[in-house]
């Protein structure tokens, strides 16, 4: 959670490169965001650092604010999603200490914060926050009157601020990621979430250089695609001459730089409104290259083939994803594989030893709740294969094994593109498992070709028809048997984020268990009916909750009787579960969109969910 964005170098309009990375950024939290920026001399006279902080979205901010017209070649900015604190402009990062001399924007939660201020208090320091954030500002000032009094004149200014940083951020419990900027630059740390240098155009780099920080890689994009992803347990020195990075025990580290492979264009709405929108309509491509490229979905079938005891671990969407691989390597590969999503994992794990394979699944690879599972699996010695779209992730980098999803950046905080890419890649990999890639490859392309339909056609319209009537509703059944099951789950989640409509995915077996006793007149009731072993037994659920009043929207190959409603898909065998998807997902956005919401910015959501 949270954007972090900062340039040294020698442009003078870095608040406004920030304020821009920052919108793009914005994500990963968008309650409140702040800039600092070291100004020239002739603009201000005090070596006091300029804050603006604001309530709010960025995205909704004028670049006319006051502080854009700065020149200034080193800035640092922020957007938050809090957790501690309120929503205030007083909470909103960065936060000064009492000199107003260091700024500090953070990413984390520390948890100590408390004992931390109350000595800090003691000693004097003044706080202006209720943030936990707040104490690294003073402790930093702290540490940095410390080494002055203490350190001999031959240790270098540099490295004395970079200390006093470092002993500073090593008193903070939690999972952190911190930037600080002190002493004309920026110095970055973290134990937790990411934090990602970016080196500038090689023009700058022979002027002396020019260097970024983000939280983000998509959003260095416009800027560089050469990256340091920044490890846990390391520091940062970014100056305007150079990058260096040291272990938080104080030695240097090799600085490898990797290059994205994303385009430019990819982090741009170009000519849709918003990202939910282009992410949505970017499915048929990604699942046609999915199907033409199984090379590392063979490799990935290998490893599966020679574990003993398989486990899926995965948040969110992705854990629907994760209970789709359930279904569809029992199904297709006759193979059984645990699931668990992430925050319970800890309580299953006893089983897993060092033949055991953990299957990750994350867009970001940055997930504290799949991070934390795959750091203890490993502690038992188990491998590590994670299907990721993050190049250079946390989770990129603590597997053995990483297939990379070919979706690009995804920049709605709702997964669309990154799940479907999931589920598609699993049905490869079902496959592989069993020497039938040709198969997939098949019913992959026809599922490219459905959605695109889909995403033109004449079902567009009913689905938009559709999305008139449900946005009245203020509660939908979503039902499926089989792998229609997390498909149904997954839609309930489109549509609960998306335009905040109570929604509840069942397994159609289970509501004669107890939740049809809320069935009522016209109560909508969205029905996953693929051709296939579920048809009949699902029709029958869709005539039981009809027979109560319920309005039957039916999804699938086949019309019915029992249908109120019917939005065709292709039947595409297993990947028949993406158009179905596909049609949630767009069901979402529309009403989102009749409800005046933004579908890219739900409420008290941020994409990459990196605190617990
Ligand atoms: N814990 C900090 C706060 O509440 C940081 C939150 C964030 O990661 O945005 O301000």
């Amino acid at each position: 959670m949270c954007g972090i964005f900062g340039y040294v170098g020698p442009r003078t309009d870095a608040p406004k490169i920030v304020f821009e990375g920052l919108k793009r950024l914005e994500y990963r939290g968008y309650d409140s965001w702040g800039i600092a920026v070291k100004s020239d001399k002739s603009q201000v006279t005090s070596d006091k650092l300029v804050i603006e902080k604001h309530i709010g979205k960025i995205g909704d901010s004028k670049i006319d604010s006051s502080l854009i017209t700065y020149h200034s070649s080193l800035a640092l900015g922020h957007t938050r999603w809090a957790t501690h604190g309120g929503v205030t402009v007083a909470n909103a990062h960065p936060h000064l200490d009492c000199t107003g001399q260091i700024a500090v924007v953070h990413n984390g939660i520390v948890e100590n914060f408390q004992e931390l201020k109350k000595e800090l208090k003691a000693k004097g320091h003044k706080f202006a926050s209720e943030t936990d954030t707040e104490v690294i500002a003073h402790s930093i000032e702290e540490e940095v009157k410390i080494k002055k009094e203490q350190e001999s004149q031959r240790v270098r200014e540099s490295e004395y601020v970079k200390n006093a940083v470092r002993r500073a951020f090593l008193k903070l419990s939690g999972l952190n990621a911190v930037v600080v900027m002190i002493d004309g630059q920026l110095i970055a740390a973290k134990t937790g979430s990411p934090l990602v240098l970016g080196f500038g155009r090689p023009a700058c780099r022979q002027a002396g250089g020019e260097f970024f920080v983000s939280s983000d890689a998509a959003a260095l994009l416009p800027h560089t695609h050469d990256v340091y992803f920044l490890e846990d347990g390391q520091i940062a020195q970014v100056t305007k001459k150079t990058i260096e990075v040291f272990t938080l025990s104080g030695n240097k580290v090799p600085i490898k730089i990797q290059r994205l492979n994303w385009k430019t264009s990819e982090v741009d709405l170009g000519k849709y409104k918003y990202f939910i929108e282009k992410e949505i309509y970017e499915q048929p491509e990604i699942i046609s290259k999915i199907a033409l490229n199984s090379i590392e979905t063979q490799a990935f079938a290998r490893l599966v083939n020679r574990a003993f005891g398989t486990f899926f671990v995965a948040c969110g969407s992705a854990s629907y994803a994760a209970l789709c691989g359930t279904y569809l390597f029992s199904k297709v590969a006759k193979r059984h594989v645990n699931y668990s999503i992430g925050s319970e994992f800890n309580y299953l794990e006893d089983y897993i030893h060092k033949d055991t394979l953990v299957i990750p699944i994350s867009q970001s690879g940055e997930s504290i709740d799949v991070i934390e599972p795959v750091v203890r699996a490993k502690k038992k010695g188990a491998k590590i294969a994670a299907i990721i779209n993050v190049l250079g992730s946390t989770l990129y980098r603590e597997a053995d094994f990483n297939l990379l999803l070919p979706a690009g950046p995804e920049k709605a905080v709702v997964a669309t593109k990154s799940l479907t890419a999931m589920v598609a890649t699993l049905i490869q990999i079902a496959y592989a498992l069993v020497g039938k890639e040709l198969t997939a490859k098949k019913i992959l392309l026809s599922c490219a070709k459905n959605v695109q339909k889909i995403l033109h056609g004449k079902e567009l319209s009913k689905i938009k028809k559709l999305a008139r009537f449900l946005k009245e509703k203020e509660h939908v059944y979503v039902i499926g048997r089989g792998l229609s099951y997390p498909t149904a789950l997954e839609a309930t989640l489109k549509l609960k984020e998306t335009c905040y409509i109570h929604a509840e995915g069942l397994a159609g077996g289970e509501l004669k268990h107890g939740p049809i006793a809320l069935v009522d007149k016209n109560t909508p009731c969205i029905i996953f009916a693929p051709n296939d072993e579920t048809y009949e037994a699902i029709i029958s659920n869709a005539a039981e909750v009809k027979a109560r009043g319920g309005y039957i929207i039916g999804i699938g190959p086949k019309n019915n009787e029992v249908f109120d409603f019917w939005i065709q898909t292709d039947d595409l065998a297993e990947a028949t579960m993406i158009p179905q998807i596909v049609i949630s997902q767009l069901l979402a956005y529309f009403i989102a969109i009749g409800k005046g919401l933004d579908p890219d910015k739900p409420r008290n959501l941020a994409k990459s969910v990196t605190v617990k």
